[in-house]
C-alpha cells in the first residue's frame, strides 16, 4: 500500500515537473538581463542580443540573433532609440514581451542638448546632434527623452515587477517561487540603493565629464551633474570645436574627473586630456564582459568606479 502512494506521489511530481518547461528569454542589452536573472530558474535560458564589448549605438542585428528572438519565449527590450535595432525583428514574433519603455510610472528625462551642460561665458551654438538611432514611426515625446532608462534604479524595480508578471503567466506552477524571488530581489535591491546613496552623497559637488551621455538618470538618483560629454553624438568621434569646448570647460571649472568607456576607443580622449590635469576614470553603463551579473553588482561597480576616480 505504502509503496503504491509513493509510486503515485513520484508520478505525480513528475507530471507537475515535466508541466514547468524551461524557458528560452532573450535581452537586448546586458542591464536587462541583469535585472531578470535572479527570477529565472536554473533551467531557463537568457540570451543577450549586444555582443560583449559592443555599443548599442549603431548596433545591428545578424541572421543567427533572428533565430534567438524567433525561438524566444520572452523578449525584454529598453523600448527606447538605444535598442531600436530590435523593433524590424519583433514585428513576426509573437512570444512575451516586456518594454521597460512601456511601464507606467517610469521615471524619463529629457535628452541634454550639445557636449557642454554647463554655461559657459561665450554662446556660440553647439551643435544640436541627437544621434541615437531612431525609428522614425516614434512619437516625438520618445525622441526627445533620453533613452538610457536603465540606470534609474526605480526603473529597474519596474522592470523587475513586470516581467515577474510575465514570467508566472508562463509558468503558473512556479508561480510562488517566482513571486518569492521578486520580492527577494526588490528588497534586497532597495537595501543597496540606501548604501550607495550614503556613498555617493559626499560627490555631489564634485565637476566631471563623461565619454558619452548615458548617465543621466544615473546622476540624478544621487544629486549629481556632469558638466559636460565627449561625444554628443555616440556615433561620431568629437568635432575640433567640441574638443577645445571641452578643454575650456575641464580648464575653467577644475574638472576632476572624466570618466572613459569600454565601448568607445581611448584614443579619443588623448586630445581632450593633452596638458590638463585631470584623473581618468571608468565607468560601464552597460556593464558586461561575457558574464551576466545581477542588476545590484552591476549598479554596485559603477558607483565604486565612479567615487574610485575622486580618490
Ligand atoms: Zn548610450
Amino acid at each position: 500500500m505504502r509503496s503504491a502512494i509513493r509510486i503515485f506521489i513520484l508520478s505525480l511530481s513528475l507530471l507537475v515537473a515535466n508541466q514547468v518547461q524551461a524557458l528560452n528569454v532573450v535581452v537586448s542589452i546586458p542591464p536587462l538581463a541583469a535585472m531578470v536573472m535572479p527570477l529565472l530558474d536554473e533551467d531557463d535560458e537568457l540570451h543577450v542580443l549586444l555582443s560583449p564589448g559592443a555599443s548599442p549605438h549603431g548596433f545591428q542585428l545578424k541572421p543567427s540573433h533572428m533565430r534567438q528572438i524567433q525561438n524566444a519565449d520572452i523578449v525584454v527590450s529598453v523600448g527606447t532609440g538605444i535598442d531600436a535595432w530590435l523593433l524590424r525583428a519583433l514585428r513576426n514574433y509573437d512570444g512575451s514581451q516586456v518594454v521597460m519603455r512601456q511601464q507606467p510610472g517610469l521615471v524619463l528625462l529629457p535628452k541634454r542638448d550639445g557636449g557642454i551642460w554647463q554655461d559657459l561665458d561665450h554662446d556660440h551654438a553647439h551643435e544640436h546632434d541627437h544621434g541615437h538611432a531612431e525609428d522614425e514611426a516614434k512619437p516625438l515625446e520618445d525622441i526627445r527623452t533620453d533613452g538610457h532608462i536603465w540606470l534609474s534604479y526605480q526603473n529597474a524595480r519596474l522592470l523587475i515587477q513586470e516581467f515577474s508578471q510575465q514570467l508566472q503567466a508562463l509558468q503558473p506552477l512556479r508561480q510562488g517561487a517566482i513571486v518569492a524571488r521578486e520580492q527577494a530581489t526588490l528588497d534586497s535591491l532597495n537595501e543597496a540603493h540606501q548604501a550607495w546613496w550614503l556613498k555617493m552623497e559626499p560627490y555631489q559637488a564634485q565637476r566631471f565629464v563623461v565619454m558619452h551621455d548615458a548617465y543621466q538618470y544615473f546622476e540624478q538618483s544621487f544629486g549629481l551633474q556632469a558638466l559636460g560629454t565627449i561625444h554628443v553624438n555616440p556615433e561620431v568621434p568629437p568635432s575640433m570645436r567640441a574638443v577645445q569646448d571641452l578643454r575650456e570647460l575641464i580648464r575653467g571649472q577644475k574638472v576632476k574627473c572624466i570618466f572613459k568607456e569600454p565601448q568607445f576607443p581611448e584614443s579619443r580622449l588623448a586630445p581632450v586630456l593633452q596638458g590638463l590635469e585631470v584623473s581618468i576614470g571608468t565607468l560601464d553603463p552597460l556593464g558586461f564582459d561575457g558574464k551576466v551579473q545581477p542588476y545590484e553588482a552591476f549598479y554596485d561597480r559603477l558607483v565604486s568606479d565612479f567615487t574610485a576616480c575622486f580618490q
